[in-house]
């Protein structure tokens, strides 16, 4: 199947649950993107800042770019002018530097917390209790150039269901008691990062609002 006819079958699978699609383009070629803008999709994601931002200059202005993979916090300010949602934040030094370039850029930026629920130990993301410590910090709340609008997770990489469906059900459930003790009053605290591929399915049945898609739009990597 070509790029416009996955996207257009994922489209009908996900607009009706109101489940936002981000196309992940990594190590795909500009072509390709601009292939899949031309059906009308706008939301793509990148793991790589050098590789997003080549992408960026070549391609129209109204793409939402998102930044899926582990960002490196003196990066930050290459992609600072235009990014639209980052949703790897896994440490409170990367968000500082986002909340400073984002000022400098005068804007305010989308965030999301990436937190860790995969067994294997070599994935970016925040544990509960370091995140719940960052949320507490003064140094948070003085924070006015970054919107924590979520949060971000990857299962573990298995062929057990109940596995997967378990790291998700574990994501949303650390969601909803963050939302009440830090988030309650922000209409933006919403969405839920959560699937790929290989386990969209089991992400959206545990509460995901957007769903980050690679392969199965693009092809294999
Ligand atoms: C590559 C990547 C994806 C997309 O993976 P596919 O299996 O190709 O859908 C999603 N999220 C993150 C963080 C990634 O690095």
């Amino acid at each position: 199947m070509s790029i416009s006819d996955n996207l257009k079958a994922f489209k009908m699978e996900l607009d009706p649950i109101w489940v936002k699609l981000i196309a992940v383009s990594k190590t795909k070629p500009a072509e390709k993107i601009r292939e899949a803008y031309d059906t009308g999709h706008r939301a793509f994601g990148e793991n790589i800042v050098q590789e997003m931002v080549e992408k960026q200059a070549g391609l129209p202005a109204d793409i939402e770019w998102h930044m899926i993979g582990h960002l490196q916090t003196n990066k930050v300010k290459y992609i600072a002018p235009f990014i639209h949602m980052v949703h790897s934040v896994d440490s409170l030094k990367l968000l500082k530097e986002i909340d400073k370039q984002a000022l400098k850029n005068k804007r305010v930026i989308d965030c999301l917390f990436q937190v860790h629920i995969a067994d294997e130990d070599t994935k970016f993301g925040f544990y509960f209790d370091e995140l719940v410590e960052v949320l507490r910090s003064e140094e948070f709340s003085l924070m006015k150039n970054i919107r924590i609008t979520g949060l971000m997770g990857i299962a573990t990489n298995t062929d057990n269901q109940n596995h997967v469906r378990e790291d998700f059900y574990e994501l949303a459930t650390l969601f909803k008691g963050i939302k009440q003790s830090f988030f309650r009053k922000s209409p933006h605290f919403k969405e839920l990062s959560m699937g790929m591929t290989q386990d969209y399915k089991l992400a959206i049945e545990q509460g995901s609002t957007m769903v980050r898609i690679g392969s199965a739009i693009f092809g294999g990597r």
